[in-house]
């Protein structure tokens, strides 16, 4: 029997061959306190022995490796009192001056007799030959080692423990390990073409050929992925089996009125969506499903529809957002859409009256919770919109059928499992044994890329909104630097704009602090711009701090044409539909994330007529910088979620709290997609012979190391 991950686990790094305490506290720096830990700390390059070059073969302006020992080292302060270390190594072929600026820790790096690979371009300087500021990687006594490719691992100057010293650890702990245990049956192996995992090991750590570490990066890879999929793909049964739902009928008249009523034809992905969320409605589980599709790809239909699917059977819906602004402006928009439609009743003596929407905020007063609360009791009010007061608040809803929730990255799933808990299922405690639970759609607006998605939304069903409806209108971008003449003709393009009768948004900068200063910020530069650039024009603001009734007068008032240029602050992120805007200026829009850019824009372009999208911006950062480029580059929201995947990676898009992200060592995103398509595969073959992991343990093991107690009851049980 071999080894198993558990078994490393629990082995202590101390129990190596010279791991004094001191190493143990470096070590302990690089997160590395058990073998488990030790052999998962996989190489951050290699070295090929081969490839490298011989110093006395070197021309100059060449870009080589060259491995040298070295022979002296001195340490100074330049007269700009810069740091200096200049050394000089010998490869047994010629000498080669090395000079580092500003490193002084080179100093102690690089001192006499030390052996390093030195990777740079061969300068001529004052009659020698040097490299300066090369990348250095200090390998030790290289001359005792057999093979050909050396692994790199990641160091930390801190943590101070050099890679030959880890080296010689992994060489350790693989020796004394010997084989493992592997838990992927051999016929998945076969099939997938996989390394075993004594492989895996050796081949990441002591490749004997460069196709080693590939494909042993493959195999390391895929367990990551299958643990993840594995807690996912259960929590995801484990839900459906015990939850108890309500089975919505399809054949009510509300929804084909309601169709029929829509001055447009459903897109083709609204209509597969539609069905998608129909066939979960009418099934007695309770709907766990997300809805993704860019900015004005046109969800609020295809959710009202599913809310209205509840309505024409008796039951209720809840629509919630998360924000005021949002809140409002879905409230308005629904009403709209359902003017003129009815409900039967028995309470009139038409036996029908109007479908009934009402808003329910952080601003509704007590007195109209009141009302609210006793309209829901007696069922006269249909579907409610409202923000985190709908399930922080003690309104009930008797009769909640469908609920859905906009935003989702701004939610958590707590905040899903509270809502759903508001029905008349959710009374006794909210732990979903009382009774029937309501159908949960969830919509983003921010495209999540399909692996990102299943990662992080395992648990979720979905449905896409990929094809837009028509009438979107072109949006040029351009990225403008901080030039007063650029930014004029942006200014210009706006007034132009104006004059022709459309309108624009100016959208103020963020401002750390408060939401508070933001709008005192706003504030200024309405005033500012209102003075300089834009006088004559007719300037509204809105911002998160003003009433809401001052909120809607001026979103009325801009809707209406009475307002030229909103100057807002994110409020309007979302939601907010004028298509009569054709320009938008975002101020300091190196300060905004890439999916937020893109909210931003698609206030623009919402058909009426050529738009223009303005990015002030002055980046400080290759990483600011490659976002704007992205934003001039491309307005389809699934290609920029992907760019800002590989920008950002995947930790710092879905925050750190995400389970998994954080404990993925080897798998990126979305790079490895087709990896984690063949490992959610595996685990659904697996789970669908094993559900409770009973032939196999070792899984179940890992899949609890990885996620932690909360899944201990998938598989315990
Ligand atoms: P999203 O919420 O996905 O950003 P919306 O639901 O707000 O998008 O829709 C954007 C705009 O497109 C709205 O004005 C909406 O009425 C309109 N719309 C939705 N579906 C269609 C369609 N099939 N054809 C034409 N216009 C549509
Ligand atoms: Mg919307």
């Amino acid at each position: 029997m071999g080894k198993t991950l558990r078994e490393l686990k629990e082995i202590p790094i101390t129990r190596l061959t010279g791991v004094t305490p001191r190493l143990e506290e470096r070590l302990g720096m690089l997160g590395i306190k058990n073998v488990l830990d030790l052999i998962e700390h996989y190489p951050r390059r290699y070295l090929d022995r081969t490839k490298k070059s011989d110093i006395a073969d070197l021309r100059v302006g060449e870009e080589a490796t060259v491995y040298a020992e070295v022979r002296k080292m001195t340490s100074r302060r330049t007269r700009q009192g810069r740091a200096l270390v200049e050394t000089i190594v010998y490869d047994g072929t010629s000498y080669l001056y090395v000079t580092f600026f500003n490193q002084p820790w080179r100093a102690q790096q690089l001192t006499t007799g030390t052996e390093a690979a030195f990777f740079g371009k061969l300068e001529h300087y004052r009659g020698k030959h040097q490299m300066t500021n090369p990348a250095v990687d200090v390998l030790g006594r290289i001359g005792e080692k057999t093979g050909v490719i050396v692994p790199i691992y990641p160091q930390s100057g801190k943590a101070d423990v050099s890679t030959w010293q880890l080296q010689k650890f992994v060489a350790e702990a693989l020796r004394r390990a010997r084989d493992f245990d592997d838990p992927v049956p051999a016929e998945v192996r076969a099939r997938l073409g996989l390394a075993d995992r004594t492989r895996a090991y050796n081949g990441i750590h002591e490749p004997e050929v460069e196709a080693d570490h590939f494909r042993a990066a493959h195999r390391l890879k895929f367990d990551e992925f299958l643990r993840m999929q594995l807690g996912l793909v259960a929590r995801k049964r484990a839900f459906e089996e015990r939850r108890v739902g309500l089975a919505h009928r399809l054949d009510g008249p509300l929804v084909p009125a309601f169709h029929a009523r829509l001055p447009f034809a459903l897109t083709g992905d609204q209509q597969q969506a539609i069905a998608e969320i129909g066939a979960d409605l009418a099934a007695p589980r309770p709907m766990h499903r997300l809805l993704q599709g860019d900015v004005g790809s046109g969800k609020t239909v295809v959710a009202l529809t599913a809310l209205l699917t509840g309505v024409q059977g008796g039951y209720q819906g809840a629509l919630m957002a998360p924000t005021e602004v949002l809140a409002e402006q879905h409230h308005l928009s629904i009403s709209g859409f359902l003017d003129g439609l009815t409900v039967s009743s028995e309470a009139t003596l038409m036996g029908e009256r109007p479908v009934r929407v009402e808003l329910l905020t952080n601003r509704t007063g007590a007195a109209g919770r009141r009302k609210l609360s006793a309209a829901l009791a007696a069922g006269e009010v249909d579907i409610v919109v409202g923000t985190h007061a709908l399930i922080y608040d003690s309104v009930a809803f008797p009769a909640l059928g469908v609920a859905v929730i906009d935003e989702q990255h701004r939610f958590g799933v707590e905040q899903r499992a509270l809502l759903r808990a508001k029905g008349p299922g959710g009374a006794g405690g909210g732990d979903g044994s009382a009774g029937p639970e309501p159908d949960v759609l969830v919509m983003t607006a921010t495209p999540i890329p399909r692996t990102a998605a299943m990662l992080i939304y395992g648990d979720l069903d979905k449905s896409e909104l990929r094809e837009m409806p028509p009438g979107r209108t072109p949006i040029t971008t351009e990225v403008i630097p901080p030039s007063p003449l650029e930014r004029a003709g942006a200014y210009r393009r706006l007034r132009e704009q104006v004059a022709a009768g459309r309108q624009a948004y100016v959208v103020c900068p963020l401002v750390e602090g408060s939401e508070k200063v933001e709008a005192k910020a706003a504030t200024e530069e309405a005033e500012r711009l209102e003075a300089e650039e834009l006088t004559g024009l007719k300037v509204g603001l809105l911002h998160g701090q003003m009433a809401p009734a001052d909120k809607e007068a001026t979103m009325a008032r801009f809707r209406e044409g009475l307002i030229d240029v909103l100057v807002a602050t994110t409020v309007i992120e979302v939601g907010v539909d004028v298509p009569n805007a054709t320009v938008m200026v975002v101020e300091d829009a190196d300060r905004f994330g890439l999916s937020q850019l893109h909210q931003l824009r698609g206030r623009v372009g919402r058909g009426g007529g050529e738009s223009w999208c303005f990015l002030f911006a002055d980046p400080q950062t290759p990483e600011a910088e490659a976002r704007l480029q992205a934003m001039a580059d491309s307005t389809d929201g699934f290609l920029l979620a992907e760019r800002d995947l590989e920008i950002r990676g995947a930790g710092e898009v879905f925050g750190e709290r995400q389970a998994g992200f954080t404990d993925l060592k080897l798998g990126r995103i979305p790079r490895d997609e087709p990896v984690v398509i063949e490992a959610r595969r595996v685990a659904e073959e697996i789970l669908d012979a094993d559900p409770g992991l009973a032939a196999h343990r070792q899984l179940a093991d890992e899949v609890e190391d990885l996620l932690g107690d909360d899944v201990e009851f998938l598989f315990k049980s």
